[in-house]
């Protein structure tokens, strides 16, 4: 059982930075999930910045506890879990990046451990998908965000954080008719831009009507359309209001609070998680009490308890 050092023994703030102060094991060695880093924003089109994403995480999650009271359900030295460290990146190529994260991911996986990324941008999901893919077909695939990432390219180029949900349709690494996209908002290029949505197959709900649904109306339709099909779980901080969370590249006004994300994670108790990331934070601009890091942390861990319900 690999769990984190216990902060009634040595205090939160000392010790060298993992996620959640877990044993920095890149070999796995038999967890359940392991939590990896992937330091890239060669994919963005805007603010730069979330290559320094993981490391802004690893330092907020040192405030994370074993025991998950929302869901009633104790974590860490239920679940066994491990910091695999950073995927290796290739600053200025994308497409060699790519390949290398998904290797690294592959690497976990083939190990028998869920892997958990911590972006990064967006494009890094691509990578994960390929590796996901590969060990299980095509996935069920649901991302929150802000924007659906499914442009066509970006200065006629293919690869980037605001394309690699069309390719990965494409690819055919993951199920359209599993998959659901929610919580975009913001302005658009014109009306098309949601409609290609609908015709790639896959579920798109943007935050002006996800907003009115309960968490538990979530929970359902999730797992409605999913059902028991391995999952792939997308979620960019952006998906936050940028009131509350500011730290990220592309920043959309007017979406949930932290507890209404929240919830909405917590909500898909019962789901066949295989993998799945939080990404695009940009700590440059964070707050100084690096709000979006922390609200990163703690979508981990939410991820983390649902893997643990599920061993339960
Ligand atoms: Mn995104
Ligand atoms: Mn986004």
């Amino acid at each position: 059982m690999h769990e984190p050092t216990d902060a009634l023994a040595a205090p939160r703030f000392t010790g060298i930075r993992t996620f959640a102060r877990l044993p920095h094991l890149p070999e796995i060695d038999g967890a359940d999930a392991a939590i990896f880093g992937m330091p890239w924003d060669g994919g963005t089109s805007f603010r730069s910045g979330a290559r320094f994403g993981p490391e802004a995480i690893r330092s907020a999650s040192a405030l994370l506890r074993p025991y998950n009271p929302a869901q009633r359900q104790m974590v860490f030295g239920h679940l066994s879990c491990v910091d695999a460290g950073d995927a290796p990146t290739v600053p200025g190529y994308i497409e060699e990046t790519l390949t290398r994260i998904e290797a690294y991911a592959a690497g976990i996986i083939a190990q028998g451990a869920v892997p958990i990324g911590l972006g990064g941008d967006h494009s890094v999901a691509l990578a994960e998908l390929r590796a996901v893919a590969k060990q299980h077909g095509p996935v069920a695939y649901v991302q929150v965000d802000a924007h659906h990432d499914l442009w066509d390219s970006y200065n006629g180029k293919p690869y980037n954080h605001g394309t690699f949900a069309k390719r990965a349709i494409e690819e055919g690494l993951i199920d359209p008719a599993r998959s659901f996209q929610g919580g975009q908002r913001g302005s658009l290029y014109g009306p098309e831009d949601y409609e290609v949505a609908a015709e790639l197959g896959i579920e798109l709900v943007p935050w002006l009507d996800l907003r009115s649904w309960t968490p538990e109306h979530f929970g359902e339709h999730i797992r409605d359309r999913v059902g028991d099909a391995p999952l792939f779980l997308s979620f960019d901080i952006d998906f936050v209001d940028p009131g509350l969370c500011p730290g990220t590249g592309t920043p959309e006004i007017g979406g949930p609070t932290g507890e209404q994300a929240l919830d909405l994670v917590r909500a898909l108790r019962g789901v066949n998680l295989v993998g799945a990331d939080v990404v695009e934070v940009a700590p440059q601009y964070d707050s100084p009490g690096q709000h979006t890091a922390l609200m990163a942390a703690n979508v981990v861990y939410e991820l983390l308890t649902l893997l643990a319900i599920a061993k339960a």
